[in-house]
């Protein structure tokens, strides 16, 4: 015996809240690619595309107007008793503006310990860099700016250890190994920037 064929209308009626779906889906789909270019999502696009970066291979002195070559090699230079520097020191007279070297997201801006005054910001392959002794932070600097390459994050200055010492700017970078010597990626900038 043949089953009797379902009557048209009720099988409309149980396709029918399903038909909704693909719209639904679609909807959210086009929000989703529409909030992601949206200002608000800076922040989380900035973190995604610093993630797939490579570390870099050159960056510019982050001090305005110093020379790759007048700064001296003293990473992992002995630091106290327990202690090695984990970075470099680029002397420069105070106030003297201070530039973010790479892209990348400001993570923090806070006052305290070794590092004084100090800005960290999370830059390519989520490297960390380290701008410590600051005189004073860019007004309105805070957690979650995103800034480029050259975009003041303060002045030099003398806060932290740095305490009766020449001013300067400490400037480390943190990959996933550590710190690590940041003077071969200035030198090799200024190599670009001016080959002989
Ligand atoms: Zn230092």
């Amino acid at each position: 015996m043949a089953t009797p064929p379902v009557p048209r209308r009720r099988y409309l009626r149980a396709v029918k809240p399903w038909l909704w779906w693909p719209l639904i889906l679609m909807l959210m789909y086009w929000i989703a690619a529409w909030s992601w270019g949206q200002p608000f999502m800076a922040m989380p696009r900035t973190t995604w595309e610093l993630a797939r970066l490579p570390p870099p291979a050159a960056l510019p002195v982050p001090v305005e107007g110093v020379r790759a070559a007048r700064i001296a090699d003293t990473f992992g230079a002995p630091r106290g008793k327990d202690r090695t520097h984990a970075g470099v020191d680029i002397f420069a007279r105070r106030g003297t503006p201070v530039l973010s070297a790479t892209r990348g997201i400001v993570v923090s801006v806070r006052e305290g310990g070794l590092g004084g005054r100090q800005v960290w910001v999370l830059g390519p392959a989520r490297e960390r860099h380290y701008y410590a002794h600051l005189q004073d932070w860019q007004p309105g600097l805070q957690a979650g700016d995103v800034v480029g390459p050259g975009m003041q994050l303060g002045t030099v200055g003398t806060t932290g250890n740095a305490r009766g010492t020449p001013p300067h700017l400490h400037y480390g970078i943190y990959g996933a190994d550590g710190a690590y010597d940041p003077l071969p990626l200035l030198q090799a900038y200024a190599l670009q920037a001016s080959p002989r």
